[in-house]
């Protein structure tokens, strides 16, 4: 194992000599586990421990947090096992195909245990810690047993600024004795609670997408061991029984049958220990498994047996809480059912280990020669702007998914994602290709079908969240096979600044690429203009929103030049020159219509109120792939603030009392004097039907004449729903995250670099009229009908005719409503583009 070690291991020391007595976590710690919350770098001493001195036990470190935390992981097996570890590690990177060769000797299974991803649900770090003991314990006969046809793999804290920020929290309000009474301050977490990361990112919803940097760095281990069984722990309302598989309906449909029965098998011994101590539990509800970027989903989407564990707790949890029926609930409790629950899993995947590899190794065969998904070759298309194919292959690079060329163009039929019907069409030899007949087919299916087999609608999440129109890519979906004969090609682009001194710098503007182009230029103080119109240029034509970096305005500029190219260099943007500001074809440099873009100020409210993870999209926007400076202002003193220190004021998603109409109005007036708003989805709430802004709440006529007789009726119909189908009666007013094609209008700054045609992704039944004074830039004109996704049929009909962006012009200033939040888990990319124009290019 040693041999790939990637990262200098400063919290590991390897002991040559191990041997010190393995201590409990009680002798380490110096208390009872349970007795109060463990801070991270605590347990990180316990792990370190427990490998100095087991030579069973191995420990890496695989990356850290934003916070610098370090995130790490133990290997646990017998001590011959260890000895070859390196060896089983390959062999089984050769039963998924991802690694050639030939495999031999035993099976061994390969469990990971995965804790604490949302760091307020805060006893699995503990758990972690008596389970590494009891693995580690050759004392226990049992556990020595398993190991040795089984490896285990703890990763004690996925989410560790999460847990840090729950723990130092609690910490610091715990009561002594602590308070079981569920109001004390002990139990009540601040804005924004410590389930998230530094950035305010659910990283149980970020497996898929990978935007975060814990994501990835564990997404690569991860691809380097290829698990057989993953268990996620999790906590929830503390008045709940503990949770385990076998998962809710919906599955989706590329889940094996080996898979289902796996997951029941384990439940079933799950269930043996836990009766045997009378503990409450329940399975087959609510968990589903379906969206495929949670730590259950993905492991099962690439092969292994995902289950998500959940103990009652969470952040109300404390070291002691009071249940509804009057128990009490103790860390210690919560800790030991984790501990049982993961144990068991070692153990049933332990008694069934070669069945356990066999199945394994049939699942990815049946993924590269015989998988049976409709559609076996996603096709994107050459001309689609090469930013985007790159951050495509890319994101394909960190699942470790194949593609490339074909080696002869020809024609072909397929689903067409531009217009969501089937054509002919010419594949080209310079067209990506991804074949689904490669380790990864599975996966590849749940992120690029066209459709996805919701079996129920019933789910906790998302029902679509297709990569090609996130991407916004023309691209086809075929049921062909077409082979990859070539690798892929990237397109660099071509810096080649013409005249040594030119007249202007021009780039394109089509990814947010250039608009991380244009947050350096501007940081640099290089004064950029954007065209409002599209026009020619040495034979070159260039769309609205193309930059143009005059000699002109930047003439007082050290190295002008100089700083305009290594900037491009660096972001790897191609450059076009201009001897001249007399265009072929449109509007000239200097003309009217090519704007100067004035860098905004930009505040954006954070904290109470606000949505925490809409909060932390526009923060990370910001900072991690823009590299452009804001300030947040807290919501518990922005009513102090100054606003006239700011040009732009961003509004996330929130439910806000702050905003009254006294502090509207003050918006209102900053605004009429040059201020621009941009709010993003709930927060347009507090901005509908005020004095000063032109957004309407939406009734259509028809809803307004037949609404008391349709309401009377529909009133009826549900007073009758059966008691039992409740459930399914709310899900006819909910859309859960469906796509929608809308009308855009191509002309206006918030839809430059967008292309010609939008998807949205949209998340809740927040709807609004058409603006009456002011831009609809982006619209579902018409019939509502999602292209791909669920959404429930009495609000789906809602939807016809309503805004989905728009702009205000008041005064001097703008107004940007942006009703489906286009920044939504940071993977919607074309939504990136429309916020970077409401930050950069609107009112201009
Ligand atoms: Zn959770």
């Amino acid at each position: 194992m040693k041999q790939f070690l990637l990262l200098t291991l400063f919290i590991l020391s390897i002991c040559p000599t191990k041997a010190q007595k393995l201590l409990t976590p009680k002798e380490f710690l110096g208390y009872e586990l349970g007795d109060r919350f463990t801070q991270h770098y605590r347990v990180l001493d316990y792990f370190k421990h427990v490998a100095d001195v087991m030579p069973t036990v191995e420990l890496k470190q695989y990356g850290e947090s934003y916070e610098h935390r370090p995130l790490i992981y133990a290997v646990v097996s017998s001590a011959e096992n260890l000895q070859n570890i390196e060896q089983l590690r390959i062999n089984n990177l050769r039963r998924t195909g991802l690694v050639d060769g030939g495999i031999n000797g035993e099976k061994t299974a390969i469990v990971w245990l995965s804790y604490n991803v949302h760091g307020n649900e805060a006893s699995s770090l503990e758990a972690s810690m008596l389970t590494l003991y009891e693995l580690a314990n050759t004392s226990n006969a049992k556990t020595q047993g398993w190991l040795k046809n089984t490896i285990v793999i703890l990763d004690p804290c996925i989410n560790p600024d999460g847990r840090d920020r729950y723990a130092n929290f609690y910490n610091q309000y715990l009561n002594s004795p602590p308070n079981s009474n569920g109001d004390a301050k002990e139990h009540r977490e601040p804005w924004p609670g410590g389930r998230s990361n530094h950035y305010l990112f659910d990283l149980n919803r970020d497996w898929a997408w990978g935007t975060q940097i814990e994501t990835r760095q564990r997404l690569k281990v991860y691809h380097e061991w290829m698990p057989h069984v993953h268990v996620d722990f999790h906590e929830q309302g503390y008045n709940s029984p503990y949770y385990f598989a076998p998962a809710a309906e919906p599955y989706h449909e590329v889940i094996s049958p080996w898979q289902r029965e796996f997951q029941s098998i384990i439940g079933k011994n799950n269930a043996k220990h836990f009766d045997e101590q009378g503990w409450l539990y329940f399975t087959k509800e609510i968990f589903d498994l379906f969206y495929p970027s949670y730590g259950d989903t993905y492991p099962t989407y690439n092969g292994a047996v995902g289950m998500t564990y959940e103990q009652g707790g969470g952040g109300f949890g404390g070291l002691t809480i009071t249940t509804k029926e009057g128990d009490s609930l103790t860390l210690k409790d919560r800790l030991t059912h984790h501990h049982t629950s993961g144990l068991s899993t070692v153990e049933v995947t332990s008694m069934h280990a070669e069945k356990v590899v066999t199945e394994f190794e049939k699942y990815f065969k049946e993924n590269i020669n015989s998988p049976t998904a409709t559609y076996k070759t996603y096709i994107i298309k050459a001309d689609n702007n090469t930013d985007k194919i790159n951050q495509l292959t890319k994101w394909m690079d960190l699942h470790d998914i194949k593609y490339g060329h074909a080696s002869t163009g020809k024609s072909m039929r397929g689903f067409d994602y531009q217009n969501q019907s089937v054509g002919n069409f010419t594949l080209t030899t310079d067209d990506v290709v991804v074949s689904i007949y490669q380790p990864k087919s599975r996966f590849i299916t749940t992120v690029f079908e066209p459709q996805s087999n919701l079996v129920d609608s019933v789910t906790y999440d998302i029902t679509a969240w297709n990569l090609m129109y996130a991407h916004n890519l023309k691209a086809y979906a075929t049921s062909e096979r077409v082979n990859v004969n070539k690798t892929f090609q990237t397109k660099s682009a071509e810096v080649r600044p013409g005249a040594d001194k030119p007249y202007a710098y021009i780039f394109k503007y089509q990814s947010i690429n250039d608009v991380a182009l244009v947050a350096s230029l501007m940081k640099h103080g290089i004064k950029v203009r954007a065209s409002k119109k599209s026009f020619s240029l040495n034979g070159e034509s260039f769309e609205p929103g193309s930059l143009i970096i005059t000699r002109r305005n930047n003439e007082n500029m050290n190295e002008f030049d100089k700083s305009v190219q290594q900037i491009a260099k660096d972001l790897n943007r191609k450059i076009f020159t201009s001897a001249t500001g007399f265009v072929s074809k449109g509007k000239d440099v200097g003309a009217e219509a090519v704007r100067y873009l004035k860098p905004p100020k930009v505040a954006v409210l954070f904290g109470e109120e606000t949505s925490s993870l809409s909060a932390g999209e526009i923060w990370h926007f910001f900072e991690q792939q823009i590299r452009y400076p804001i300030t947040q202002i807290g919501t518990d003193y922005f009513d102090g603030i100054d606003l006239t220190k700011y040009t732009v004021l961003v509004v996330p998603e929130g439910s806000y009392k702050i905003l009254s109409d006294e502090e509207i109005n003050r918006i209102s007036t900053w605004v009429s004097k040059g201020g621009k708003l941009i709010v993003i989805g709930t927060g347009l709430n507090a901005f509908a039907e005020k004095k000063g802004f032109s957004l309407k709440n939406y009734v259509t006529e028809a809803e307004k004449s037949d609404a008391e007789k349709k309401e009377k009726l529909a009133k009826e119909k549900e007073l009758l729903t059966r008691y039992e189908d409740a459930e399914r009666k709310e899900i006819s007013n909910v859309i859960s995250g469906a796509i929608y094609k809308i009308t855009i209008d191509t002309s206006h700054p918030l839809a430059f670099g967008v292309g010609n045609s939008y998807y949205t992704l949209k998340t809740s039944d927040l709807r609004f009229a058409f603006l009456e004074t002011g831009w609809n830039v982006g619209v579902i004109k018409g019939v509502a009908k999602p292209v791909q996704g669920f959404a429930g049929k009495h609000i789906n009909k809602k939807m016809d005719n309503s805004l989905v962006f728009g702009v205000e012009e008041k005064g001097d200033g703008n107004i940007v409503y942006l009703v489906d939040n286009p920044l939504f888990r940071s993977f919607w990319e074309s939504g990136k583009m429309i916020f970077s124009n409401a930050v950069f290019m609107v009112g201009q």
